[in-house]
C-alpha cells in the first residue's frame, strides 16, 4: 500500500529525515513513533504528498504522491497533526465541504451515526469536546472512502478515556478494510493498536518489529537493584551483565539471562551481604528511551 525508500528531507537549516524506509501492507495498523521533533510528521506528509522530498522515494498504491496527486488524494484518508476549522463551521457543513472534494463520497449521515455525532450534526465545531472534534476529525479524513488512513497524533490532548474510546474506533477503521498509518508519541498506543511499528529517531529508523517483537527486546533487559558495599569489577566480569551503576550505596545492575542467580552467587561466593535486593523488568517505555536515547532534536 506504501513504500518509502531512503526518504530524505531537509529544512533550510536541519535535516529533518534522514534515510527512512519502510513498507505498509494492506490491512495493517502500522504505527511510526518516535520524540518530538524525531521527524515523523515530515515523513507522513511526503507520503500525503504535502512536501517534496530531496531524496529517495515514496509510492502509494504503486502511484507518485507528487506526480499523481489528484489519483493518490482519492485514496488517503489524512488527519493531520493539530487539525482545525472554523468555530462557526457546522458539523453537517464540514461534512458537506469535505464530501465535495470527492468522487465517490461515503453517505454523510451514514459517518455521523458510525463516529456518534448524530445529535451534533447542527453544532458548530467550536462547540464540540475534544473527544467529539477527534471523532469528527477521523469521519472527515473517511470521507473519501480512502483506501489507506493516515492519523497523525490523533490522541493527544484527550484525556485516558476518550483516548481509549478513539482506540476502538481505529480498530473499527481496520475492521472496515482501511489500512491505517498512525503517528504516535504514546507506547502503549502503539502496543495496543499497531500490527507493526517503526522507531522513528532524528529522522532514522532506529527500530521497525511487531509490538511484541520490541516487547521481547524490552524483556531480554533487567535490572537488579540492592543495597551494599560491592567492587563493581566482580560484577562488571560476568557475561550476563551489561552495566553497573552506584551510587552511594546503591547499586544497579543490567543484564540478560539469569541475572539474578549468577549475581547472587557471585555476591554469595565473596560473601558480600546486600540489601532490598530487588528484580525490575525493563517497560517499554524503557526500550523506547533505549532506542531514541540521545536522539532528540
Ligand atoms: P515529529 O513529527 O517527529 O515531531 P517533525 O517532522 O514535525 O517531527 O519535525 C522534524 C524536525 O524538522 C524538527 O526539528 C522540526 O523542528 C523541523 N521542522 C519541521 N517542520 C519544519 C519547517 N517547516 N521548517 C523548518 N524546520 C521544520
Amino acid at each position: 500500500m506504501i513504500e518509502v525508500k531512503n526518504l530524505h528531507k531537509q529544512y533550510p537549516n536541519h535535516v529533518a529525515v534522514h534515510d527512512v524506509s519502510f513498507s505498509v501492507a494492506e490491512g495493517e495498523i502500522f504505527g511510526i513513533i518516535g520524540p518530538n521533533g524525531a521527524g515523523k510528521t515530515t515523513t507522513v506528509e511526503c507520503v500525503e504528498g504535502l512536501r517534496v522530498p530531496d531524496g529517495g522515494t515514496v509510492s502509494v498504491l504503486g502511484l507518485d504522491p507528487r506526480r499523481d496527486a489528484k489519483e493518490v488524494r482519492q485514496s488517503l484518508g489524512v488527519q493531520l497533526q493539530e487539525s482545525s476549522l472554523p468555530d462557526n463551521l457546522k458539523v453537517w457543513e464540514a461534512l458537506d465541504l469535505y464530501c465535495s472534494f470527492y468522487r465517490k463520497p461515503a453517505n454523510p449521515d451514514r459517518l455521523l451515526e458510525d463516529w456518534g455525532l448524530t445529535e451534533k450534526r447542527n453544532s458548530p465545531f467550536g462547540k464540540l469536546s475534544g473527544g467529539q472534534k477527534q471523532r469528527l476529525f477521523i469521519a472527515l479524513a473517511l470521507v473519501g472512502n480512502p483506501r489507506i488512513a493516515i492519523l497523525d497524533e490523533l490522541t493527544t490532548g484527550l484525556d485516558p478515556q476518550a483516548r481509549r474510546d478513539t482506540w476502538d474506533l481505529i480498530e473499527g477503521i481496520r475492521d472496515s478494510g482501511v489500512t491505517v498509518v498512525l503517528v504516535t508519541h504514546f507506547m502503549e498506543e502503539a502496543e495496543r493498536l499497531c500490527d507493526r511499528v517503526a522507531v522513528i529517531a532524528k529522522g532514522r529508523v532506529v527500530a521497525l518489529d511487531t509490538p511484541a517483537g520490541l516487547i521481547a527486546q524490552v524483556e531480554s533487559t533487567q535490572r537488579l537493584r540492592f543495597r551494599g558495599e560491592v567492587d563493581e569489577r566482580i560484577l562488571k566480569d560476568l557475561p550476563e551483565v551489561s552495566e553497573v551503576h552506584r551510587t552511594g550505596d546503591q547499586v544497579v545492575v543490567s543484564g540478560t539471562g539469569e541475572l539474578l542467580q549468577v549475581v547472587s552467587l557471585v555476591l554469595a561466593r565473596h560473601r558480600i551481604g546486600v540489601r532490598d535486593l530487588r528484580l525490575e523488568r525493563a517497560s517499554l517505555d524503557d526500550v523506547f528511551t533505549h532506542l531514541t536515547e540521545g536522539r532528540t532534536s
